[in-house]
């Protein structure tokens, strides 16, 4: 592969962090589309971009509806109406390139093949790496692509597969085995039948339940636990990293392993930002989590030890993926917790909005200061990352500014993000990331210092790696923690990164 095509690889793709969603019902006179809204509904923080549904109607028909839009307004009443069958997948998706090309209707999920030989509709949530040499192999066999996206690839592969067989775990598993990827996949076939597929390393959730209802079983696939419980489901289990679960409407859930590794790398960042507090991932409840963030923080704190400054200070959380770890904070540091920012609920997540021009304008649309809390105090704010640095240092400013605080001190529950993501989150270059780009220039001793001077707080503690993964409850092993390290566990990616990172290592120094 020439220089050219990785960086090709590496921005010309939109990469994603979606919620899929999947049902199966026994009875074939319901129909299991306000399931589906629902449950992705509850999954709108993870993807705001466009939303879908495939759904199986009677006569083994698949029929997609998908647009660009929040889940309520691209899959309002009459549209559930008219896509009305017994068995049906939905996707909410999040392109982080802001670019218009991916937002037309070829980008958007499901996916749906409909060929002669062949038709499935497939959600997916995640990334693929190696996805141009895949293409370039189909492509040498005439295959003729639409977009220039891994989900498009992975379904055509996918569909290549399947014309030598109908079993469909086994499609999977050869599927799986080309894809060096993080990715969680599900796929409804014309037959009924559902298909969940989580990675070998099983970076992003994926997990199943059940909805009994009278002479109704109701089978339930979610990336998180959260859409299971908005539905009234009852949580079943997680699907192994390396699994295939076969959800059936007539039968029950049977399972198939892929592969099994000796390590796991589920994405740390789900605990730290991503994923709703009420969700559990892999046994672990992400609310919890969050709140061992926030005591692992304080417990190390030297500012806490500063009985002067202990009497004028206040902790305070960036709402809403703040609040769990600054409840922590508050309750082992022993001081009290106000709430200091208002949050206007109608403008979207500032991470996860493309472009940076639109995380700016939305910053100060979303927060205000109540001055009457945080005037005069020593603040201590608990946010859960720093990616770019703009929005922490916008944060400082409209506490002190706007608000009056006398001291702003910022705490952040994941520590310094160094490094890029190719596993499917939006921090694409370590340039554009404050930590990234300062380690390089100042050096590991100095290049805290900097970042705090950049954001203006009086001070600034990270959260460690150890306390990170302690907080978790998992082990180093079982955790993707290369956006903090730099060291990346998918074999395609390792090269790419080696790659990037010597590039912004040349243009910043
Ligand atoms: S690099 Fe970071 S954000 Fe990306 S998958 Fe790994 S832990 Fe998650």
């Amino acid at each position: 592969m020439t220089f050219k095509s990785k960086k090709i690889l590496i921005k010309e793709k939109p990469k994603e962090n979606c919620a899929v969603f999947g049902v199966t019902c026994n009875d074939l006179g319901y129909s299991v589309s306000n399931i589906i809204y629902t449950g992705l509904i509850a999954q709108q923080h993870r993807g705001q971009e466009s939303a879908g549904i495939s759904i199986l109607k009677t006569g083994g028909q698949i029929y997609t509806y998908k647009k660009k839009g929040l889940v309520s307004t691209v899959l309002n009443n009459k549209i559930l109406s008219t896509f009305w069958g017994n068995i049906g997948i939905g996707h909410n998706r999040y392109a982080t390139t802001g670019s218009e090309e991916y937002t037309t209707l070829d980008y958007i999920q499901p996916y749906h093949i409909k060929n002669n030989e062949i038709e499935f509709s497939m959600a997916f949530n995640g990334t693929i790496p190696n996805y141009l040499d895949l293409k370039k192999n189909m492509e040498e066999m005439g295959k003729v692509f639409i977009t220039n996206t891994d989900t498009e690839i992975a379904a055509q592969f996918i569909a290549s597969i399947a014309l030598g067989t109908e079993d469909w775990p086994e499609i999977l598993k050869i599927a799986s085995k080309f894809f060096d990827g993080s990715y969680s996949l599900i796929l409804l076939t014309p037959e009924g039948d559902i298909y969940a597929m989580r990675d070998p390393l099983g970076f992003k959730p994926l997990c199943i339940g059940e909805l009994k209802a009278e002479k109704r079983n109701i089978y339930l696939v979610s990336s998180e636990s959260c859409g299971i419980d908005a539905v009234g489901g009852k949580f079943l289990r997680d699907v192994e990293p390396g699994e295939i679960v076969h959800l059936s409407h007539q039968k029950d859930i049977k399972s198939k392993a892929v592969l099994k590794r000796d390590r796991s790398a589920l994405c740390q960042f789900e605990f730290v930002y991503f994923a709703r507090p009420d969700s559990i991932i892999d046994g672990v409840s992400v609310a919890e989590a969050r709140l061992r963030l926030g005591i692992n923080l304080a417990k190390k704190d030297p500012l806490l030890k500063d009985p002067e400054f202990r009497k004028n200070a206040i902790i305070v959380p960036v709402p809403d993926s703040g609040r769990s770890v600054a409840v922590g904070y508050a309750q082992e540091a022993k001081l009290p917790y106000a709430e200091g920012l208002m949050k206007n609920r109608y403008v979207h997540r500032t991470f996860i909005m493309p472009g940076q021009a639109k995380r700016k304008i939305a910053v100060k649309e979303k927060l205000n200061p109540i001055k009457s809390v945080v005037q005069g105090k020593d603040i201590i704010i608990l946010d859960d990352s720093i990616v770019r640095g703009t929005t922490t240092q916008q944060i400082v400013s409209l506490l002190r500014e706007k608000g009056g605080a006398k001291t702003v001190n910022v705490r952040i529950s994941c520590p310094p993000i160094v490094s890029a993501c190719y596993m499917g989150i939006d921090f694409p270059t370590r340039e554009e990331l404050i930590a990234g780009r300062y380690q390089i220039l100042y050096g590991n001793e100095n290049y805290i210092e900097k970042v705090r001077k950049t954001i203006g707080a009086d001070t600034l503690r990270y959260q460690t790696i150890d306390d990170l993964i302690e907080a978790i409850g998992k082990t180093r092993n079982q955790l993707c923690l290369a956006c903090l390290t730099g060291d990346y566990p998918l074999k395609s990616v390792k090269e790419i990164a080696e790659l990037e990172n010597s590039i912004a290592m040349s243009r910043i120094k």
